[in-house]
């Protein structure tokens, strides 16, 4: 089933139906769940069929055709507002929230979002990359979620609770997104042509853990390539960190100068290695059959297990600005440590 175009989420539409009907809907959100699994889009459309002009928002039915509906869909509605983390910036500005010094309080969606509706409905507001509010960004929000002005909708999209803030987080009504599964991911693709062939959409889908912006850059055959290629990497024993480092590296280096680029190939390599290491820890507990690849690892559980934790402390450090070489080596020397002798060393332990 789908909602206005939107799959795999009905339980979350039947929520918001439910609080609409009663007329109890909250007016601070936050949208949690992996990237790519519709989270914008949801909020998106869940503001259009707040400001449809033709369909009362109980019915969560927005008609596509009356003049709000269109500028919703056009990205021009007056009374929707919406926030990101710049590309070129480790966190949400204040200056997005509050304006710049000059203009405190004086701009910034925390002051549009004080102003009257401009169609009389309501004012919506979207916060996207909510992990990335930080000290004071979020500490100036915090005012605007304690008290949201009336008829204001706010909606923060982060990819995990514990990613957030825990004042922000207890001033909002978390809403929790699902992967995908894998045959919507596939429609998906095949509906927004992101691809024609469906024997391609099928297969980037089944890597991608139910998102679809992990399926987009899987059918990049670049990205596949790199992939199988780490894979090998990793089932090898005894594990060359040194290859291993080599062939990550070379792979971030061709996206070219350009530091977010090579950050987003950071992060496949420790994403691919952390679902290496999940399937390990399945393998381990006897949910799954072991494979040639596997077998390098002597303890699956336990080594699956501190696997992915050292990837995801990979993928924070890389975030948090740290020199990518220094990162890749720390990586790379504490995975074959792990092999060789089933343990390593966290850097938050
Ligand atoms: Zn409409």
């Amino acid at each position: 089933m789908t909602w206005q175009g939107i799959r795999g989420h009905d339980a979350v539409v039947e929520r918001f139906r439910t609080a609409l009907g009663l007329h109890r809907l909250a007016s601070t959100f936050l949208f949690v769940g992996p990237p790519g699994t519709g989270k914008r889009t949801f909020a998106l459309k869940l503001a259009q069929a707040l400001l449809c002009e033709r369909v009362s928002e109980e019915q969560l039915a927005p008609c596509g055709e009356c003049p709000a509906c269109k500028q919703c869909l056009a990205g021009t509605h007056p009374d929707i507002d919406y926030v990101a983390k710049p590309e070129d910036k480790s966190s949400i500005p204040i200056e997005l929230l509050i304006g710049s010094d000059e203009k405190r309080m004086r701009e910034g969606l925390c002051f549009r979002i004080s102003l009257k509706p401009f169609s009389g409905k309501r004012k919506i507001a979207i916060i996207d990359d909510a992990d990335y509010l930080f000290n004071e960004a979020a500490n100036c929000l915090l005012k605007t979620l304690e008290e949201p002005p009336p008829r204001s909708v706010l909606i923060l999209l982060g990819t995990s609770e514990q990613r957030q803030l825990p004042t922000i987080r207890s001033r909002c009504q978390v809403v929790r997104f699902q992967p995908l599964d894998t045959n919507d991911v596939a429609e998906i693709l095949v509906e927004q042509q992101l691809t024609a062939d469906r024997n391609a959409a099928h297969q980037a889908a089944a890597l991608a853990e139910g998102s679809v912006s992990a399926a987009v850059r899987l059918l990049e055959s670049e990205l596949s390539e790199f992939r199988a290629e780490l894979l090998q990497s990793l089932a090898q024993s005894p594990l060359q960190p040194a290859v291993l480092m080599k062939l990550v590296q070379t792979y971030v280096d061709a996206a070219g100068k350009e530091s977010a680029a090579k950050k987003l190939r950071l992060r496949d390599a420790f994403g691919f290695s952390s679902s290496y290491f999940r399937q390990l820890m399945l393998i381990g507990s006897g949910l799954a059959q072991p494979t040639a690849a596997s077998r390098a690892w002597l303890d699956p559980a336990e080594m699956g297990s501190r696997g992915v934790e050292l990837c995801l402390e990979a993928t924070s450090a890389a975030d948090s600005n740290a020199a990518v070489l220094n990162v890749l080596e720390w990586w790379a020397d504490e995975l074959a440590t792990l092999q060789r002798t089933g343990t390593a060393t966290l850097l938050s332990h």
